[in-house]
């Protein structure tokens, strides 16, 4: 029997997708990498996950899992011809209000569960910008962030426990209910893992309860170093707001041309700080935003009067992506780190590399822990345009860790980052996460050639590149 007709077998020909157009439309995601697709497949259980990791392998074809398909760093796209397990199909919640947890399925899109039990007066605190689209199995595998998590900590602060479906095709749970399980904790290493050790088919996260009050602040500066400077003050007199986000002009201004959020068109950045818990606590922690905006010559200061203004502020701030669409046909998204104290510093570098390759950049980030997203706008269908872009972008990179920074702060390193893991890590360090990525995945079933750079080890490079006969 050939591959396809196996995949038939468990899930019937509607859950199997081989046609042309649906194998292009899952040879990407939200970044700029494109591979190619064997077939895309729509499994409803653990057991047919297990079935269909059982026939890939018997074929030996590649796995690429995939949630909703929105990460920015290539790690849904394949990098060899694979099959692409697409979680979507697998939504089940099961709400444990007196555990204040939830058992998930890896396809419930993020934003789904916090309005699920926002009336019970809890939440799912990871809220990536993606959230009204993004999966939980691709949170959980990426271990992502979002505005929220500069208080509440990202994905992997969340999580207790993953079920996973490992290269063999065995159903393992990793982690429990309890607090602090006993042995290797092997849930940890799998949040994060990008697809790369097994495929996640059920999460056990935690659920936060809904602050009692909350303040947004939005704060006009005429230059960025006074919104950094306010974001990094702030966190220094001992308050962790719930989000401190930074935008600069070009990107304010895309921004409310596209939805009209009220932001000051005129600042040279903005801030946008949220406060929240008690309400007395909150009034004083919003009180010391302002004065604290007040020390860094604030141009203009506005505290959102009700829920409808405070929706429309965030509304802006997780649209800035989107807004691009107005300046230019494709976008990278770059995602570094650097200790807050080197924002001021790497943002003139940032937007100096950006002027020496002439390419047109905004910015947007989470100021409150350093994670930067320089974004360039561009034209793909423009000859030589994406190299100049990730020539640019290597250079942020570069500057970024000179900082003292990392990779990523939530995006993930995939594809597009992989072949820079050696300006951060030495040999020592890559051969490591390579074995312990082969005790997982032996043969490198899931998501070959990804994280890892050719040569951190033989898993990848011996593996013979499958050519197609399957079909
Ligand atoms: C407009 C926009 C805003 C964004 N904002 C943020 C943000 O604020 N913070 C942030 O962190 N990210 C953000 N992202 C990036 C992205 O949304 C997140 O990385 C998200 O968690 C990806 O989820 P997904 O379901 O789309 O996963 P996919 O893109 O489908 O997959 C992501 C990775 O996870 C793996 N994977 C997916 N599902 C599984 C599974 N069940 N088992 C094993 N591996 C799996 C894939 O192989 C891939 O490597 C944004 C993206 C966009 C387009």
């Amino acid at each position: 029997m050939t591959l396809i007709g196996d995949l038939v077998e468990i899930l019937g020909p509607d859950r199997v997708l081989s046609e042309p157009l649906e194998r292009y439309l899952y040879g990407t995601d939200g970044g700029v990498a494109r591979g190619e697709v064997i077939v895309v497949v729509l499994p409803e259980t653990a057991g047919e996950v297990s079935d269909v990791v059982k026939a890939a392998k018997r074929h030996g074809s590649p796995i690429v899992p995939r949630g909703a398909g929105t990460g920015l760093a290539g790690g849904a796209a394949p990098a060899v011809p694979s099959v692409v397990v697409s979680l979507t199909n697998m939504k089940d919640i099961e709400i444990d209000l007196g555990n204040r947890t939830a058992w998930v399925g890896p396809g419930v899109i993020n934003l789904d569960l916090s309005k699920l039990t926002r009336s019970s007066g809890f939440h799912f605190a990871p809220d990536p910008s993606s959230q009204s689209a993004c999966t939980i199995g691709g949170n959980v595998a990426n271990n992502s962030g979002g505005p929220h998590c500069l208080a509440e900590g990202t994905t992997t602060s969340h999580v207790l426990a993953v079920e996973i479906v490992t290269a063999d095709g065995e159903i393992v749970l990793l982690g429990g209910p309890a607090p602090d399980p006993i042995g290797l904790d092997l849930r940890s290493v799998v949040v994060g893992s990008e697809g790369l050790l097994g495929i996640i088919t059920r999460a056990l996260v935690k659920l936060t309860p809904n602050p009692l009050a909350v303040r947004t602040i939005l704060a006009g500066f005429a230059t960025m170093e006074d919104a950094v400077a306010t974001s990094s003050g702030i966190v220094a007199r001992g308050v962790v707001p719930a989000a401190l986000e930074i935008m600069d002009q070009k990107m304010t201004r895309a921004v409310e041309n596209f939805v009209g959020a009220g932001f000051p068109i005129d600042a040279g950045a903005i801030l946008l700080a949220e406060v929240a818990g008690h309400p007395a606590a909150v009034e004083a922690e919003a009180r010391l935003v302002e004065q604290v905006a007040n020390e860094n010559h604030v141009t203009s200061l506005r505290v959102a009067a009700d829920e409808v203004e405070r929706a429309k502020l965030w509304l802006g701030r997780k649209s800035a992506f989107g807004a691009v669409a107005q300046l230019a046909p494709d976008y990278y998204l770059h995602d570094t780190v650097v200790p807050r104290t080197q924002l001021v510093a790497t943002m003139q570098k940032i937007y100096e590399i950006a002027e020496r390759h002439g390419v047109l950049m905004l910015n947007v980030f989470h100021a409150g822990d350093g994670n930067l997203h320089p974004l360039v706008a561009f034209d793909a269908s423009v000859e030589g345009q994406l190299d100049i872009v990730h020539a640019a972008m290597e250079e942020v990179a570069k500057v970024c860790i000179e900082a003292g920074g990392a990779l990523s702060g939530e995006h993930g390193i995939g594809l597009e980052k992989r072949d820079l893991m050696p300006l951060l890590y030495n040999e020592a360090d890559l051969d490591a996460q390579a074995r312990l990525r082969e005790a997982f995945d032996p043969d490198g079933l899931f998501n070959p050639q990804k994280v890892l750079p050719a040569g951190s080890r033989c898993a990848d490079l011996g593996r013979p590149i499958p050519t197609g006969a399957w079909l």
